[in-house]
């Protein structure tokens, strides 16, 4: 099984229905939780999940009827199925010593809401949107393959929309990566790149995460005398201070929401092009160049960068294969494997002394990342999905083709994902 989590492209209609759910989902749990804790035990007999059971008949019969809860019939009745359900697991892995009594949800929390199909899986017919049940169709930040699933959970985080829910890993319809080779990329924040491909495509660092960030910059240094108070000193901010800070609050956000954008937009289209990526470990080359764009980004941003392409590898019949921080990839020749003692950070082009290889720095870094050699590879995250069903194996598992070796690769995977 997959689990399949996309970004929901929501208008404001659909935010207030799914704000509803949300709301319902918790009106119900806590309703559930509220009744089961006035129960007289003596009364009633048996386990919580029983308990639960009895509550929801009640809830079903008698509360919904009420004219005070007369919104609830607006609501989708899987989301009370579910919330209603989601209290019985509370309760059976707090008895399986798992976690502590459940406790009321806040309305400060979100939260999620899950919702399902009565009557079998639901066919995704893949692309920019997707149907859940009882609720429609909506749009999704990204395309999905073709695929079916009954369980639905939608999440909010901040003003964001999520859905996640799982297939199964043979229903995934394959995917044709464009690049079937292997490539290296090289992230490396610098020059208005963001990274670069071993097969020599360069990534543009994206003009509105840079245009927010040049703004972001300006307001600080603009304001570097003030100060929001000192609650020691008993000294109260003043309201251009105040002032200040929800402008600086507010172009974090912007910037943070365009860096996310960019990398859920690059991951995906990595993913579907290429079926073998090889990335580094660490990456703090760019932090070194104490280059100031950089330095906004780069710690937050490869972690994120690497998370998101491995799980959409994943989802995309692909894998990414992480190299370990000590393998030299900006100091080898990408053409002769001669290994420079000393590469200044200022040196953008690579010049080899052996072979005369005259080269991009950042490309031939990507090419010695595609080359790294298999004792360098500390992790892989991928899919299972073997692509071509050919060789033939000994019994004694000598004479394999590459192949059929990439094909074993590929199956002990699955322990990793
Ligand atoms: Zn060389």
């Amino acid at each position: 099984m997959y689990a399949i989590k996309v970004e929901l492209k929501l208008n404001n209609s659909e935010k207030t229905l799914m704000n509803r759910h949300l709301g319902f989902s918790r009106f119900c749990y806590n309703y559930a939780l509220s009744i089961y804790n006035q129960l007289d035990n003596k009364k009633y007999k048996g386990g919580s999940s029983k308990k639960i059971d009895l509550i929801k008949k009640i809830f079903t019969n008698v509360t919904k009827k009420k004219s005070g809860f007369a919104w609830t019939n607006e609501m989708s009745s899987r989301v009370y199925q579910n919330a209603f359900r989601a209290l019985k697991t509370a309760f059976s892995r707090h008895w399986k010593g798992l976690g502590g009594l459940p406790k009321f949800k806040k309305k400060k929390h979100p939260g999620s809401f899950t919702v399902d199909s009565s009557n079998g899986v639901i066919l995704q017919e893949g692309g920019h949107r997707i149907k859940l049940p009882t609720l429609g169709f909506f749009r999704i930040t990204e395309a999905l393959p073709k695929c079916v699933s009954q369980t639905y959970t939608v999440s909010k985080r901040g003003e964001r929309y999520y859905v996640s829910f799982s297939i199964n890993a043979e229903l995934i319809p394959p995917i044709q990566h464009e690049i079937f080779e292997t490539v290296g990329i090289d992230v490396n924040l610098s020059q208005g790149k963001y990274c670069v491909i071993s097969d020599g495509t360069m990534i543009a660092f994206p003009k509105p995460l840079k245009a927010a960030i040049t703004k972001l910059e300006k307001l600080q240094y603009h304001n570097r005398n003030k100060q929001l108070g000192n609650r020691k000193q008993k000294i109260s901010p003043s309201n251009n201070a105040r002032k200040y800070y929800n402008k600086l609050a507010k172009l974090h956000k912007k910037v943070s929401d365009a860096r996310n954008d960019f990398l859920q937009k690059l991951t995906t289209a990595l993913a579907r092009k290429y079926r073998h990526i090889k990335l580094e470990t660490l990456n703090i080359k760019g932090l070194m160049a104490n280059d100031k764009l950089a330095m906004h980004i780069a710690d937050a941003s490869f972690y994120k960068f690497k998370t998101l392409l491995q799980n959409k590898a994943n989802n995309y019949g692909g894998f990414v294969e992480s190299v370990d921080q000590w393998y030299p990839s900006s100091k080898l020749c990408s053409n002769c494997g001669s290994k420079k003692t000393d590469l200044r950070l200022s040196e953008r082009v690579y010049k080899c002394e052996q072979c005369n290889l005259i080269l991009d720095r950042d490309l031939n870094s990507a090419i010695n990342l595609k080359l790294a050699a298999e004792e360098h590879i500390t992790n892989r995250v991928g899919s299972i999905r073997i692509h071509h069903a050919c060789g033939h194996e000994n019994a004694d598992g000598h004479g394999k083709s590459s192949l059929a070796r990439k094909q074993e690769v590929n199956t002990k995977v699955d322990n990793f994902g």
